[in-house]
């Protein structure tokens, strides 16, 4: 089983290192080569551990439509451009949200409108 971590600021999908001797969480005859960041709250994340197989399958699936695709937690809409997302505003630890490609640009232009480097329209 791969372990809960503390607090993380890195999202879902993010690889990290594999530890020494790590076996794939589906196949534990088989070794680790990949360490991929799963579901991630403010309370920290679960890793998973991936042999080179199940790896490949993750990344085919996450170039598929169905991994993008789901409702917005901030409009609460459809889109097919979903990506997990922080609200600054929560810390860089704070809960993760699944967040559409709109809000996302929204969220980007205020942050940059309160930076003072917003060059838009
Ligand atoms: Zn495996
Ligand atoms: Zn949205």
């Amino acid at each position: 089983m791969a372990d809960a971590t503390g607090p993380i600021s890195t999202l879902p999908g993010r690889g990290h290192e594999v530890p020494e001797g790590q076996t794939c969480d589906e196949h534990p005859d088989r070794p680790a080569v990949a360490r991929i960041q799963g579901e991630t709250d403010s309370m920290g994340c679960e890793m998973i551990d991936m042999c080179q197989e199940c790896l490949d399958e993750h990344r085919a699936y996450m170039r598929s439509p169905e991994a993008s695709t789901g409702f917005c937690d901030w409009c609460k809409e459809e889109a097919t451009d979903i990506a997990p997302r922080r609200d600054p505003e929560e810390g860089m630890c704070g809960p993760v949200y699944q967040v559409c490609g709109a809000c996302r640009k929204r969220e980007d232009d205020r942050l940059e409108i309160e930076a003072g480097t917003y060059w838009g329209e």
